[in-house]
């Protein structure tokens, strides 16, 4: 996997590691864990007037291009200021295929915090809507400064005082190049058939299969300005309806020739949050490299210092059987009163931990400017000599351009502390009752929303919720289960890595 890593360092904090011990921390996680390091994002010094940390916004806009799957921070409060932000920015990384990475936090813990963000995230698709709704109402984003750093101008676009609008000699080429994708012909086809015609990509170069790929995949076709890793649909002339891109997007998908094995690959939904209760050790899943006639692959659980000439003696443990057990106890807590529960303790420490120090900040200034203001204005009636007049009236314009400025940035800032209520959340929980208990997706956020940790024994199974609740008790029921799982002729086979996954 290839990884990036993203430092920053800001000085409010009494106990600050450097930026260079960030790395080094960074880099060795990178390697124990065999990623890729492909770049480094780092903000030195955030300036006093704003946090806009630009690397850390070139990366969310990096990610896009998916170069990189994974983003390693030394922990995770270098990723994000607040709860809000983080939320919003993963919600971008997800779709981009991207994950982040905390090099310090093995063990999970601060419970109550992850079941925040993870509720957050839960919610983003609508949290993302309304963030951006609110940002471009309230500010159109500052859209004139973001146009203007663009960077490479899409095929199909030019800018005109600095802002995008159509070309429209090359727009109809990129609805070709759709328009000839969706309707089945192979990229080499296209390329050679544009070639051909001296057409030329946005750089000026003559096209190929990596310059077509990056134009069928770009979202700005679609009308949606991206800045900062905001979106905002509409915010710039639409070349491509969204049938045609989605069309084109189904076909990549189905055209990538993935190896059979990569596809079957198994996502080990417990990684880490599910350790070995002997040593304590993290279990990590894995796949037998026996295949069946049938093309299945095994997959199980497996405590790290266990195995050959290892440490442990901890047993490993079929993937789908363990996950089905806490799938099962996540779904537990569900019940309509605890999930009242669980929504007023989420809103209660959603606020407590939303960060108001810059939206104070900026208010401060702003009356400070406003009182100059007024000062400034007693002054000028005051004043009989015109050569002074002049410039006082000079410093009011500035003055007023400043505090217009200050009451963006205000705005802005105020779009991000977006306050959940306790109707949403228990919206958002009930809706997760309902979950189809064998999709993937569902059983995901289940464990990210409630799984703290697992201590996993030969005998019994220990789960810690974010929920605050005490460590599960688990019935007799689900112990004599897991006995019989664990300790009958099922693992014995499991252990010789020779069973072959029926459920797969
Ligand atoms: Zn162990």
């Amino acid at each position: 996997m290839n990884v990036v890593i993203y430092a920053r360092y800001s000085d409010s904090k009494q106990r600050e590691e450097s930026i260079e011990g960030q790395l080094k921390v960074c880099c060795d996680y990178a390697e124990k864990e065999g990623y890729n390091i492909i770049g480094e994002y780092i903000d030195r010094a955030i300036s006093a007037k704003t946090d806009d940390r630009p690397q850390f916004q070139r990366m969310i806009r990096d990610s896009s291009k998916k170069f990189f799957q994974g983003i390693i921070v030394y922990q995770l409060d270098r990723f994000a200021r607040n709860r809000y932000d983080s939320a919003h920015y993963k919600h971008i990384l997800k779709k981009n295929g991207v994950t982040v990475i905390s090099a310090r936090e093995t063990i999970t813990d601060d419970a109550s915090g992850i079941l925040v963000e993870a509720m957050l995230e839960g919610m983003a698709e609508y949290y993302s809507v309304e963030l951006s709704q609110k940002v471009t109402r309230g500010m159109n984003i500052n859209a004139e400064k973001g146009l203007s750093n663009g960077g490479t101008t899409p095929l199909g676009y030019r800018i005109e005082n600095k802002r995008y609008v159509l070309d429209e000699e090359r727009a109809p080429i990129v609805r070709e190049i759709f328009a000839k994708y969706a309707d089945d012909w192979s990229m080499k086809k296209i390329c050679d058939s544009l070639n051909e015609r001296h057409i030329t990509t946005a750089q000026g170069t003559s096209f190929n299969k990596n310059s077509l790929h990056t134009m069928l995949k770009n979202r700005k076709y679609l009308g949606i300005y991206i800045y900062n890793g905001h979106e905002i649909p509409g915010g710039m002339p639409q070349i491509i309806n969204k049938d045609l891109f989605d069309k084109v997007q189904e076909k990549m998908i189905a055209n990538k020739k993935a190896p059979a094995r990569a596809r079957a690959k198994a996502e080990y939904i417990l990684s880490g949050k599910l350790f070995c209760g002997y040593c304590k050790e993290k279990m990590t899943g894995h796949s037998s490299n026996q295949i069946s006639k049938k093309g299945v692959i095994f997959n199980y659980y497996k405590c790290k210092n266990s195995g050959k000439g290892k440490t442990c003696n901890k047993k490993m443990v079929h993937k789908d059987y363990i996950e089905d057990i806490v799938v099962n106890e996540c779904r537990k807590l569900l019940t309509p009163q605890n999930i009242r529960k669980i929504a007023k303790e989420v809103v209660k420490i959603a606020l407590s931990m939303d960060d108001r120090s810059e939206m104070k900040r900026l208010e401060s200034l702003i009356q400070k400017a406003q009182e100059e203001k007024s000062n400034q204005m007693a002054s000028l009636r005051a004043c009989k000599d015109d050569t002074i007049r002049e410039m006082i009236f000079e410093d009011l314009g500035k003055i007023g351009a400043d505090i217009k400025e200050l009451e963006k940035q205000l705005e802005v800032e105020k779009a991000r502390h977006y306050v959940m209520t306790e109707q949403q959340v228990i919206a958002h929980l009930t809706k997760l009752t309902n979950g189809d208990i064998r999709d993937k997706t569902y059983r995901k956020s289940l464990i990210r929303l409630f799984v703290n940790k697992i201590f996993l024994y030969d005998d019994r199974i220990t789960i810690t919720f974010n929920t605050g609740d005490e460590e599960t008790t688990i019935t007799d029921v689900l112990l004599s289960k897991i006995e019989n799982g664990l300790s009958g002729k099922n693992l014995c086979v499991l252990n010789n890595a020779v069973h072959q996954d029926k459920t797969l």
